[in-house]
């Protein structure tokens, strides 16, 4: 009992088709052991009906004798044999189809009974006689001699073997029998027949069940393997998309959420990269659906050239698809693959001999920072394809900022992309640098501005951080260049030798290729490197400092001067700054402003010119608005400075009148104390 258990959980382990076969293998047993009893059964009856009919031939004679004595009761004394009688019971007896025959008459008297019985030996009449004399014939196998006390039955059973005992009823004419007949004819050839027509049921039985166990067996398993089939293709239809056979959102939540939970075990990060066909409808309308549905099919296949292993393309529905990055290093990583795809796209489908020229704008959104659960993922992935369908962008990483949905950013950042095409909307304006010393012109630095056409002249925080985040501001920082680069020729030509400040951004100091783009540039318009200086922040040196310190080396290289902009607001140490290739500092304007009245600002401001001199650099003090602040920072021992105070950034026709203002003038200051606000920008 104790095993049951056991036996029951390997039976569930077994495949469902051997569960079927061992269960409908006994049940089959079952119905065979039942057919076979019943059969059994029916074939020994069968037997012995036959025996008893053999019997009746010679029966009929006895009986026959019997009628010709014609009496109502048979004399127990009266012989009846007959000649011919004698002889049919003799030549049975004789071929062993009868051991023995005996007749009872109606008052239990025994009237006849064959040799080598005698009338007197036959003292108990069969304890089935009344019921013969009622008409009913009875059989019984008497196994044994010592079964039977009559002294003659026992001699010829302990000679002939067992007995088939046949009491039967004369039944010759109508109303009650006249004698009854007890036949006793030898069991074993009955017993042989019976064994062998056994044998040979039970073969048929035990074949004709196997044949039909087998069939029900290949039926069923043939059935259930329709139906896993069927199953299987089911499964198939709920996760992958019909027209692209792509997973769809389902199968991309499960592998995204599996992702994710490894990603965050090892440390690396999960991207979606969502992205959708510009002008599909424009395809569908023009060329028809079937064209539609041909260029969709083809996505998959053409995408799986840049897709590394474990990667995967789902289609949620249109002609919109995702790109599901289980492991990148970072959002730039994801970038570069999302910029793999759309090129990947870009070369032309060629659709039943239609070529079709394809853009898919993509957005970017990866874990942690933009959602840990698919959800979040999918939806800022999407927000950022917004904003890359909308801006032309092409590509967008999703940002907090731009998800504001605001139609006015996007139409902002969409007019910058055109206004990049047509640089003319874009001027520069240039705020001197004093050296303190002597007072004297120490350069410019060039500030951009946008001359927006419906919204008037923009400051840079209102453009350049969208154009920082969109990647916009590559370009834009070749065009201030190329803009300055100009400028400087003019004053040059004009008398003014003078370097001017270009402000960069942190892609430019990822990118290899930007020291040798501005070399070209100088080379072109016959400009020294030392008459271009270059303005960086800490932050966007420690994006990256080995990129940073190999990109700034090879400016330096090129004679360019360099300064660390907004000092002081970073994170950078000084210990770092002494090994980069740079010429001076500017100390933030939010320590210079209220220098005079704060304490603190005085204090951080005098630690950071001494630690600036120490390191052999120059100071630049921006944000100078009064005359006691100049005073104060030239007593701390600044080397140049810039502010309002001196002046407020110059459009470039202002530029020159101002330096010879300026120069005429014999004393600094000069020029009256301004606060923030007041003047012209
Ligand atoms: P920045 O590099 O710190 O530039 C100095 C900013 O301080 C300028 O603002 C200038 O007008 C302002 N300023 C100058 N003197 C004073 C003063 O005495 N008091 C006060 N309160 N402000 C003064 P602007 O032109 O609005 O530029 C803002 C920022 O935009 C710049 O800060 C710079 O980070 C960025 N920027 C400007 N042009 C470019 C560019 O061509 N490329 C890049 N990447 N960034 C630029
Ligand atoms: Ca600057
Ligand atoms: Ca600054």
């Amino acid at each position: 009992m104790r095993n049951l258990p056991s036996a029951l959980r390997w039976i569930r382990r077994l495949s469902l088709s051997a569960r079927f076969g061992l269960l409908s293998a006994a049940l089959v047993a079952l119905l065979g052991v039942a057919l076979g009893s019943w059969s059994a059964d029916r074939i020994r009856r069968s037997n012995v009906d036959e025996a008893v009919r053999l019997i009746g031939y010679t029966n009929a004679t006895t009986l026959y004798t019997l009628s010709h004595l014609g009496n109502a009761d048979l004399p127990h004394n009266q012989d009846i044999r007959t000649d011919l009688g004698n002889l049919m019971i003799d030549a049975s007896i004789h071929s062993k189809r009868l051991v023995g025959l005996i007749v009872w008459s109606a008052s239990g008297q025994v009237v006849y009974a064959s040799a080598p019985l005698t009338r007197t030996a036959m003292r108990h009449a069969p304890r089935e006689l009344a019921s013969a004399f009622a008409g009913q014939t009875h059989t019984r196998l008497i196994a044994s001699a010592d079964a039977v006390t009559d002294p003659g039955l026992h001699a010829i059973i302990a000679k002939a073997g067992p007995v088939l005992q046949i009491v039967s009823p004369d039944g010759a004419s109508t109303g009650a029998a006249r004698a009854v007949l007890q036949s006793l004819i030898p069991w074993r050839p009955v017993e042989n027949n019976i064994r062998h027509q056994t044998m040979l049921m039970s073969g048929a039985l035990l074949g004709g069940l196997f044949v039909f166990w087998l069939a029900l067996f290949r039926l069923v398993t043939r059935a259930s393997r329709r139906l896993r089939e069927q199953a299987d293709r089911n499964h198939n239809l709920a996760n992958h998309d019909p027209l692209t056979g792509l997973p769809n959102r389902e199968l991309l939540r499960r592998r995204t959420l599996a992702s994710i939970r490894r990603a965050n075990r090892s440390g690396r990060r999960v991207a979606l990269l969502l992205f959708d066909l510009d002008r599909f409808k424009e395809i569908n309308d023009t060329l028809g659906h079937h064209h539609g549905d041909l260029l969709l099919q083809e996505i998959g296949p053409r995408l799986s050239r840049v897709m590394r292993e474990g990667d995967c393309i789902a289609r949620l529905g249109g002609d919109e698809f995702v790109v599901l990055l289980p492991d990148v290093a970072d959002a730039v990583h994801a970038q570069t693959l999302g910029r793999r795809i759309r090129a990947e796209l870009a070369a032309p489908f060629v659709l039943e001999g239609v070529s079709l020229d394809v853009e898919a704008s993509v957005g970017i959104a990866v874990t942690p920072e933009h959602g840990t659960d698919f959800q979040a993922l999918l939806q800022h992935a999407d927000v950022a394809m917004y904003v890359a369908k909308k801006a032309h962008l092409g590509l967008s990483v999703y940002d907090r900022v731009l998800d504001d949905h605001s139609p006015m950013r996007l139409a902002l950042i969409s007019e910058l992309r055109a206004a990049l095409a047509d640089p003319g909307q874009f001027v520069l304006h240039y705020q001197p640098k004093l050296d303190m010393k002597s007072g004297k012109l120490a350069g410019f630095e060039a500030l951009v501005r946008w001359q927006h056409p419906e919204r008037g002249l923009l400051v840079p925080d209102e453009f350049i951080p969208d154009a920082e985040r969109t990647g916009m501001i590559r370009t834009l920082t070749d065009l201030v260049l190329s803009e300055a680069v100009r400028q400087v020729n003019v004053w040059k030509q004009a008398g003014v030798k003078m370097p001017v400040a270009v402000n960069l951004s942190t892609r430019c100091l990822l990118d290899p290729q930007f020291p040798d783009d501005v070399g070209a540039l100088l080379a072109a318009h016959g400009i020294a490197g030392s008459e271009l200086d270059l303005e960086i922040t800490e932050s966007a040196i420690m994006a990256d400092p080995e990129r940073a310190h190999e990109i700034l080396t090879r400016l330096v290289a090129l004679g360019i001067g360099i300064s660390i902009d907004d000092f002081g607001t970073g994170y950078s140490s000084m210990a770092h700054l002494k090994r980069l290739p740079i010429d001076q500092i500017k100390i933030d304007k939010s320590f210079v402003i209220d220098l005079v009245d704060n304490p603190n600002d005085a204090a951080i401001v005098r630690s950071m010119v001494d630690l600036a001199r120490g390191l052999g650099l120059g100071v630049v003090a921006e944000g100078v608005e009064t005359e006691e602040t100049w005073r104060h920072l030239h007593d701390l021992g600044c080397t140049s400075a810039q502010g309002f105070y001196l002046s407020r950034p110059l459009a470039a026709e202002d530029v020159l009148p101002w330096v010879a203002t300026h120069r005429a003038r014999k004393t600094i200051p000069a020029a009256r104390s301004v606060r923030a606000g007041s003047g012209p920008r």
